[in-house]
């Protein structure tokens, strides 16, 4: 199910990085533990990158009706930074790192998050885009 996440993750002393978007919570699920890059987001070598904490998302209770009419009109990332394009994924069958931009993920129904290389034409229904 999706939900409206606010995102607040404080960089020592470079300053912190903040968002708000939607997602669904099986994504979230899998994403958090994850190495996130976010570069020179902070200025010139400023290198942010962490691990996406539990901490760092709190949920915006607004009803589903709401989030559908934002996602319509806005996207899913409402302001700020959303950690999920920065992420890197661990793929669960080769076990490779890849961050969003390199690859395609795929995730079933157990949460199980697979890379596009290990996908195969029969599990193309029981796995998910994300
Ligand atoms: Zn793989």
């Amino acid at each position: 199910m999706k939900k409206l996440y606010k995102f607040y993750s404080s960089c020592n002393t470079s300053g912190s990085v903040e968002g708000i978007f939607i997602a669904d919570e099986k994504i979230i699920k899998s994403a958090i533990g994850c190495n996130v890059w976010f570069g020179e987001l902070l200025g010139k070598n400023s290198n942010i990158y962490g691990t996406l904490e539990k901490e760092d998302l709190t949920i915006i209770n607004v009803s589903d009706i709401t989030i559908n009419e934002m996602e319509e009109v806005l996207g899913t990332n409402i302001s700020g930074y959303n950690p999920l394009d920065y992420i890197t994924y661990i793929c669960s069958r080769c076990a490779k790192k890849f961050s969003v931009k390199e690859a395609t993920f795929y995730m079933n129904k157990e949460g199980n998050i697979i890379c596009h290389e290990c996908l195969t034409d029969g599990e193309k229904d029981i796995f998910e885009e994300i």
